[in-house]
């Protein structure tokens, strides 16, 4: 009976070898990739293509937002739930094997490349948090760990596996040229919980919500000018016209905005509740941003669902506000 992986595909380099060295002894795989606002499928989707594979998207959002919320493992550098995550898409993948018929989930781990989330104590440790123990094969270090469950049943070879470990990628590169992979994506990178800058913004969001945050109040993170003001009122400030468009169209979900009326300025985005003082140092902070012409004060309109109005606002120093940017 022909043998049927599923296989985590980030669309990193070793993703994508665990697919080539099973594919290589005739096993027929398929890739899985989750998405969030923290990661997209974009270099997953480069890479099933370059592989010829067909790749299924997976929501993760509630996942993670959870993890996020309560790390059982704790955090890596940043907020990265690394350990648990990498168990939760695991156990996800673990569901949507049984749920496919397939033989086994495969990864690209490789023991040894990560000194947190690679060594061989983490590797079990997510073997045993997916759920998945014995169906979870890493054909790239496969020789060199425990053999797993198609391996003892004949359906992957063990010898065709490979025993690579450590942080060169000299054995990755050379089965890079084997297999024919012209480009990949720089094994780093692509998820922004690793990102300490953005993660203000989020441990800022979390700190001021009960439970987990709402997944659209998280897609908001990716403006880069967030502001908590001294009343608690919290801010976006578009920085181009891509922005301040993007932020314009929150309107039409209920949000309300400040922008300049008698000379161009930026949009701001204003999340959740804010009191009036709270309002007039939005409404200087817009106007500092605003290209006022040495006007001493400029008009500011306030836009709620429930209507408008209008006020002189005077602009606020950088220095004032400064501290309040997250
Ligand atoms: S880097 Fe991001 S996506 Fe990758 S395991 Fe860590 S938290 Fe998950």
């Amino acid at each position: 009976m022909q043998t049927r992986g599923i296989s985590l595909l980030s669309g990193g380099l070793d993703s994508m070898l665990a697919i080539c060295v099973l594919r290589d002894q005739g096993i027929e795989m398929e890739g899985v990739v989750f998405v969030s606002p923290f990661f997209d499928a974009k270099s997953a989707r480069q890479a099933a293509a370059q592989l010829g594979v067909r790749l299924h998207e997976l929501d993760f959002t509630a996942d993670i937002l959870a993890l996020v919320r309560d790390p059982p493992h704790g955090f890596g550098g940043a907020m990265n739930p690394c350990i648990d995550c990498h168990a939760a898409m695991i156990r996800r993948a673990g569901a949507f094997m049984r749920q496919g018929g397939y033989d086994f989930v495969s990864t690209g781990e490789v023991l040894g490349q990560r000194p947190m989330s690679q060594n061989r104590k983490s590797l079990e440790t997510v073997a045993q948090a997916s759920g998945l123990p014995g169906r979870l094969l890493r054909p790239l270090s496969a020789q060199l760990l425990d053999p797993t469950e198609p391996e003892l049943e004949g359906r992957v070879d063990r010898a065709r596996l490979c025993a690579i470990q450590g942080r060169q990628r000299v054995e990755q590169l050379a089965l890079a040229k084997r297999f024919g992979l012209k480009t990949f994506p720089s094994p780093a990178g692509g998820c922004l919980l690793t990102e300490k800058g953005y993660c203000r913004k989020l441990r800022d969001l979390f700190d001021h919500t009960e439970g987990i945050p709402a997944a659209e109040d998280v897609a908001l993170l990716r403006f880069s000018r967030h502001f908590r003001l001294p009343g608690g009122g919290r801010i976006i400030v578009g920085r181009n016209r891509a922005d301040n468009q993007a932020l314009k169209a929150l309107a039409a979900r209920g949000r309300a905005l400040l922008h300049t009326v008698n000379v161009p300025g930026p949009t701001a985005a204003i999340l959740g509740p804010i009191g009036p003082e709270d309002l007039r140092l939005a409404a200087g902070i817009v106007a500092h941003y605003g290209d006022r012409g040495g006007l001493p004060q400029i008009t500011v309109r306030h836009l709620t669902p429930e209507g408008q109005t209008e006020f002189a606002a005077e602009p606020l120093p950088r220095e004032a506000f400064e501290p309040w940017m997250l």
